[in-house]
């Protein structure tokens, strides 16, 4: 993982963190809520606001595109809100009507029918989805604040309906003189735990309650998330006199100068606090006092007291969250959220955190000494500060292993990267990426492409979305537009989205990517291959486990650095020229540089996400005095900044709060991701039968199992963290 982290929104999965973003889940099909058209249509009620009625509306007629994706060029903003209101109202009514059924429940007539209600409302969320995250605007924030809470009443309406959930139970009771398959059994156990998780058994008065719990709760996630979109954007470093721009690479000025330009200042150069601006910055830039000031504006986002600022908000969120888990029987909001992991607890995720937290530390305080002495070496006289560290760890990078990052991104041109990583799928599972422009686009930046099988039948459509713009989040991720699933015996393929934050070309180079945004880049693309391999049958079943959902992103990474793959990939823009052994070698020799920062970042977030939702009373904090005493704890250093502060920690906060109790999902993977790949280096970094058992057994498998039952399938025996303390030079 590791790169500054998206946010959630979509449904789906996203991810990263990093320098990317992440696997986020949003509105899930999953909750069982969603699914097909009965009988019943009904008609939307005409005439009562100006929106465009079904005749215009393109929610409400088939889609003619090829592949059946969505018809961007036709949406407009207008007509979300009534096709939110119609989804929500087919929902209902499909699903009033599997719970008054008259005959006896069996799985046919209750778990599968509920469990493709929803179809409607899931093409409008997929849509919706996709641009409320890379394209969003006043309009479609207002829209996602009013349809918020409306999803959650209907997600709760379902939850607690008791005719429903009696036959639920009836079938589930019964489980075993059934003869389900595999898959049915699968479905039936996740429908019946995601009821009583969703409080079926309550009380009426609990679940009023959870009711309001739940309604609450989906206001105060959109609006941390508006809050930091707006906090985001709202920060710009404006600077006039060419001296201060001194250390930084052309690349970084020249996109500063173009900024500026857009912003309606020529002549002067705009910083950011999107990932491609104020990174290079830090890394490079020779004054330190503009270093301090983007670093703070930064770290202090949604903090400053003003009506963006969210702490109130998260307090709130985390103290609902506690409520909600006693009433629904469990400790903490964590144990709640853990018992559909592969973790399982809270001891199991601190355990593997506290595993790797010394060490880590240890050589984190290792690096503050390297850097010291390096500010020493310049003649500087003044105390590390976190503004210091990025910049004076590029001087001991290019000492130590005369490699610094502005030679490697003429080998790391956009297009070539992304061609690696199809290049990687093909060796891997014969895949073929055909690029498309007959495609409806949301923004004419995203790129469309038909994904093929080895035989050349149709896999799904990818969408890559790669350039920060005003209307997009923070981070990377990979979003489902459709997910697949076997419709009345027909197999509905996937349209995927790959979204990044990635450098974009200057005026006279193409988008040059850094090592850490290729890593990115190769992560989304494996959720990717994720959701474009699934063969599943039941919609209910694509949902996986947090801390599983990182495997198949993460184990890209590696091919991404594999010698034999940068050789094919990785060409200079000018000459096309691949990359020289000796930097190749560089590379190698500098994958365990800086891994104490990096990992102490991420662990430090993961801890605050822990203690965030390990609260066993539901009692709101003074977010300042509980943050810090989180990181006193563990020992944080303060030369290092957690990687998310509470006020904008969009992953556990924002939207849904996809990833709360669930932030160590990413080192949890790479435990497994590390092990993962060394079954192909022991058997062959192509090896054709381990890509087919990872394919079969893990990629198109989706929540069709448990996960541990995945992985040992793939793998034969447990994982174990010692690879990772390995490789990330902690041991
Ligand atoms: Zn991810």
């Amino acid at each position: 993982m590791e790169r500054p982290l998206p946010p959630p929104t979509t449904r789906g999965a996203r991810r990263r963190v990093g320098a990317g973003g992440t696997v986020e889940a949003p509105f899930m099909r999953s909750l069982l809520l969603v699914v097909t058209i009965l009988a019943v249509v009904s008609c939307p009620a005409l005439g009562q606001q100006p929106a465009p009625g079904p005749e215009s509306n393109p929610f409400f007629a088939e889609w003619t595109t090829p592949f059946g994706v969505p018809p961007y060029g036709q949406i407009k903003e207008e007509h979300f809100l009534p096709a939110f209101k119609e989804g929500i109202t087919r929902q209902r009514v499909e699903v009033e009507a599997i719970a008054d059924v008259a005959a006896p429940p069996t799985f046919a007539n209750t778990i599968e029918t509920l469990d493709r209600a929803g179809e409607f409302l899931d093409r409008v969320t997929g849509v919706f989805g996709s641009l409320i995250s890379a394209e969003t605007n006043d309009r479609l924030q207002a829209i996602n604040r009013e349809t918020a809470p409306m999803l959650a009443a209907l997600r709760d309406d379902i939850r607690l309906n008791e005719k429903l959930f009696a036959r639920i139970k009836a079938v589930y009771d019964q489980r075993d003189r059934l003869s389900l398959t595999p898959d049915q059994a699968k479905l039936l156990k996740d429908a019946y735990r995601d009821f009583v998780r969703g409080g079926a058994n309550l009380g009426p008065e609990k679940k009023e309650r959870l009711r309001a719990i739940n309604a609450e709760l989906a206001v105060l996630g959109v609006k941390f998330g508006d809050n930091l979109l707006k906090q985001t954007n709202a920060y710009r470093l404006v600077i006039e006199r060419k001296e201060d721009l001194a250390g930084l690479p052309d690349r970084a000025v020249e996109g500063a100068a173009e900024a500026a330009k857009a912003a309606g200042l020529p002549g002067k150069w705009v910083f950011t606090l999107q990932a491609p601006s104020i990174w290079p910055f830090l890394q490079f830039d020779d004054n330190r006092d503009l270093r301090r000031q983007i670093l703070v504006a930064y770290t202090s986002r949604c903090d400053h007291g003003d009506d963006a600022d969210n702490k109130a908000t998260l307090s709130r969120i985390a103290a609902l969250r506690a409520e909600r888990a006693q009433i629904l029987g469990y400790p903490t909001h964590a144990d709640f959220v853990l018992e559909e992991n592969m973790a399982k607890t809270p001891d199991k995720v601190l355990a593997l955190l506290n595993q790797v937290w010394s060490p880590a530390l240890a050589t984190a305080k290792r690096e503050a000494a390297d850097l010291r002495a390096m500010i020493k070496t310049e003649g500087g006289s003044f105390a590390l500060e976190p503004w210091d560290w990025r910049y004076y760890t590029e001087k001991v990078r290019k000492a130590r292993f005369d490699l610094d990052e502005q030679t490697l991104r003429p080998y790391f041109k956009l297009d070539n990267v992304r061609d690696g990583a199809f290049y990687v799928a093909k060796r891997l599972y014969g895949l073929t990426f055909v690029e498309r422009t007959d495609l409806p686009v949301y923004n004419p930046e995203v790129k469309t492409f038909e994904v093929k099988d080895a035989d050349g039948s149709h896999l799904g459509v990818l969408y890559m979305d790669f350039h920060p713009r005003p209307g997009k989040r923070g981070g990377a991720w990979s979003g489902r537009i459709r997910q697949q699933w076997i419709k009345d015996g027909k197999d509905i393929r996937p349209i995927v989205t790959n979204v990044g934050n990635f450098s974009r070309p200057t005026a006279d180079a193409p988008a040059l990517l850094s090592l850490e945004e290729v890593e990115t880049l190769f992560h989304e693309f494996g959720h990717g291959l994720h959701s474009l391999l699934s063969r599943i049958t039941y919609p209910g079943l694509a949902r996986v486990p947090r801390d599983f959902v990182e495997l198949p992103s993460q184990i890209m990474e590696h091919w991404a650095k594999e010698p034999e793959v940068l050789k094919v990939y990785a060409r200079h823009y000018k000459t096309g020229e691949p990359i020289p052994d000796d930097l190749i070698a560089k590379i190698k020799a500098s994958e365990t540089f800086d891994q104490g920062f990096a990992t102490v970042e991420y662990l430090a977030a993961s801890f605050l996400d822990m203690d965030w939702h390990v609260m066993r009373e539901a009692k709101e904090q003074d977010v300042t005095a509980f943050e810090k005493a989180s990181l006193d704890r563990i020992g944080l250093i303060p030369e290092i900044v957690v990687r998310y502060r509470s006020p904008y920690f969009q992953h556990i906060f924002g939207g849904g709060g996809g990833y709360s109790a669930g932030y160590y999902s990413y080192i949890w993977s790479e435990v497994l991701d590390t092990d993962a790949f060394q079954a192909f280096k022991d058997r062959g970094l192509f090896d054709p039968a381990t890509a087919k058992s990872f394919r079969a057994n893990i990629l198109e498998r989706g929540g069709s199992d448990e996960a541990m039952a995945l992985w040992m399938k793939f793998r034969g025996k447990e994982p174990s963290v010692e690879p990772l303390l390995v490789r990330r030079g902690l041991k």
